[in-house]
């Protein structure tokens, strides 16, 4: 498969992969791309380094773009992409960054980070959070980020997430978002709790094994 094959009704999606040199996309992209297009949840057994985060980030992208609620009319993001870590929520948020898709604007909230800035950022409007679950939680109890208008929801290294504790806080996170989101995961690994996790918060979850 090619790009072209994958984004054919996606120009401006093909024009920004182009700019990146890329030559062909990785087996995980092959695999989520059709899958994620059509709506549907995805869970990716894989590791950092296969594509992972544009596996999940340009689907975003056309989602996010393709809400019947025009943007400018949302109340916060359409898009949450939570990272167990800030430094993968550091690179996911660079990935972000090398795209120019319609102007669409995201901001990375993290523990340990300057909390005024991020604040700062969040108030000017952002279509895609990506947050550790810690700092995100902070930010919804004090109103300062509404997550209703989330239909995207992305958990990435969701056994790294567990590992580290964040149960609690993703199941907190989750209450206050709408059902019927498009959910992805990804994971290492797929042991009991994760696939518990899954369970919980994914509809009908296409696997993907890379
Ligand atoms: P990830 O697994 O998402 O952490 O991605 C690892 C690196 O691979 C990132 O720097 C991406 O920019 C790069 N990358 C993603 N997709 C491709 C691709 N199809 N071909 C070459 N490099 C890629």
């Amino acid at each position: 498969r090619t790009f072209e094959d994958a984004f054919r009704h996606y120009p401006l999606i093909l024009e920004q992969i182009k700019q990146q040199n890329f030559v062909k996309p990785s087996p995980i992209q092959c695999q989520s791309w059709p899958v994620l297009l059509q709506g549907k949840d995805l869970i990716g057994i894989a590791q950092t380094g296969t594509g992972k985060t544009l596996a999940f980030l340009l689907p975003a992208l056309i989602h996010i773009d393709s809400q019947p609620i025009p943007r400018e009319q949302r109340v916060g993001p359409s898009a949450l992409i939570l990272s167990p870590t800030r430094e993968l929520a550091q690179q996911i948020e660079m990935e972000i960054n090398k795209i120019n898709y319609r102007g669409i604007r995201s901001i990375c909230v993290y523990g340990g980070g300057n909390r005024r800035e991020q604040l700062e950022k969040v108030k000017k409007g952002v279509e895609i959070v990506v947050a550790t679950p810690g700092r995100l939680n902070d930010f919804m109890m004090n109103g300062k980020i509404n997550v209703k208008h989330v239909t995207y929801l992305v958990m990435d290294e969701a056994d790294r997430m567990l590992d580290l504790g964040f149960e609690l806080e993703i199941k907190k996170v989750m209450l206050d978002i709408r059902p019927d989101r498009q959910t992805v995961m990804t994971s290492a690994t797929w042991p009991p709790e994760v696939q518990k996790l899954a369970e919980q918060y994914m509809t009908k979850p296409y696997k993907v094994f890379v």
